[in-house]
C-alpha cells in the first residue's frame, strides 16, 4: 500500500492491515559509474520495499531520495559529476525526524527506515538511537537492503535448487561460477547493484557504458586505513568515479530477477518481524516509565 495512493478515509484500514508499520526507503542521488542512473539506490531499494510490502502488507511512505554523502563529491574527479545531491547530515537528520513525527501523528507506531545506500549507515544508526534518547512515542528501526553478490546467489541456488530460480539460464550459472572462482570484487555500482537495477528497472541500465569508468582503488589514502583512521572523504578519494569493484561482466536481467527475489524476501522478513514482535514495545514502555 503506497501512502500517496491511499484516499484519506482508507488510512485507518491501512494502519490496521499493516499493524501500525510504515516503511520508508532511504536512498541517494549519486553517480554510479556511467552504466547506472544517479537515482539507482532509491529506485532499486524502493521497488524492492514496495514488492516486499505486497508480500507482507504494510504502508510504504513516498521515496526519500536524499542520502548521506560527502559534499564536493566531484573534487577528486577529472570531470564534473552531474546529478549528485549532498545535503548536510544535520538537515537530513531533521528531515527524518519531522517525517517520522508526521508518520506517527497519522497513526503508525512502528517505522522501518530501509536504506539502500551504504553511506546512510552511520546516519540511520544514530537516528534510531536518537529516537530512543528523545523518548519518541513511536518506535523506529533501521534495515539495510544488502546486495546479493554472485557467491551468495550461487550458494542460495545450490541450497534451494535450480527449480526455485527458473529465470536463471545455464549461461547465468557459468557467469556466477566464474565471478566466484576468479574472486572478483564488488563495492559500488558493481555486479550486485547492477543486478538489482536490472531486476527492477532494466531500461535504465546501460551495460555498454560499464567500461567507461575504472572501479579500482587509486590507493590515495590507504595510509589512513592502515593506521585505523577514518576521514569524511576517504572513500571518494580512493574511488573518484563513484564506482568500485570489478566490472559486472555477464550480469543479465535474469540474474537481476533472481537477486531481487532474494532481496524482496529479506525485506518482507523485516516487515513481518516488525508486525509480529512485541518485545521492543514492552521495552519502550518500560523505558518511558523511567523518564
Ligand atoms: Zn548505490
Amino acid at each position: 500500500m503506497l501512502w500517496e495512493n491511499l484516499r484519506e478515509e482508507e488510512f485507518p484500514f491501512a494502519i490496521e492491515r499493516s499493524r501500525g508499520v510504515c516503511c520508508m526507503i532511504i536512498g541517494s542521488l549519486e553517480k554510479h559509474g556511467q552504466h547506472l542512473p544517479v537515482g539507482c539506490d532509491t529506485q532499486k531499494g524502493g521497488k524492492i520495499l514496495e514488492l516486499a510490502a505486497e508480500q507482507e502488507e504494510a504502508v510504504v511512505f513516498p521515496r526519500f531520495y536524499f542520502g548521506d554523502m560527502a559534499p564536493n563529491h566531484s573534487m577528486f574527479a577529472s570531470q564534473t559529476q552531474y546529478g549528485s545531491i549532498a545535503l548536510s547530515t544535520r538537515l537530513l537528520f531533521d528531515l527524518l525526524d519531522e517525517l517520522c513525527d508526521e508518520i506517527a501523528r497519522n497513526g503508525f507506531h512502528k517505522i522501518l527506515l530501509f536504506s539502500s545506500h551504504g553511506g546512510n549507515t552511520a546516519l540511520l544508526s544514530q537516528y534510531v538511537r536518537h529516537a530512543v534518547h528523545t523518548r519518541k512515542s513511536y518506535l523506529v528501526y533501521y534495515g539495510h537492503n544488502k546486495l546479493v553478490m554472485p557467491p551468495e546467489l550461487l550458494k542460495i541456488v545450490q541450497e534451494r535448487g535450480r527449480d526455485a530460480f527458473p529465470m536463471l539460464t545455464d549461461d547465468d550459472m557459468s557467469t556466477l561460477r566464474s565471478y566466484t572462482e576468479q574472486k572478483k570484487t564488488g563495492g559500488h555500482a558493481c555486479f550486485g547493484e547492477t543486478a538489482l537495477m536490472l531486476g527492477t528497472y532494466p531500461h535504465l541500465v546501460h551495460l555498454e557504458r560499464m567500461y567507461e569508468n575504472d572501479g579500482h582503488s587509486r590507493h590515495r589514502v590507504d595510509h589512513l586505513t592502515k593506521a585505523g583512521l577514518d576521514w569524511g572523504l576517504k572513500w571518494y578519494a580512493n574511488f573518484p568515479d563513484a564506482y568500485s569493484g570489478d566490472h559486472p561482466d555477464g550480469c543479465t536481467q535474469s540474474i537481476g530477477e533472481a537477486c531481487v527475489k532474494i532481496a524482496v524476501e529479506r525485506a518482507a522478513t523485516m516487515i513481518r518481524v516488525l508486525k509480529t514482535e512485541t518485545e521492543t514495545e514492552t521495552i519502550h514502555r518500560e523505558l518511558s516509565t523511567l523518564s
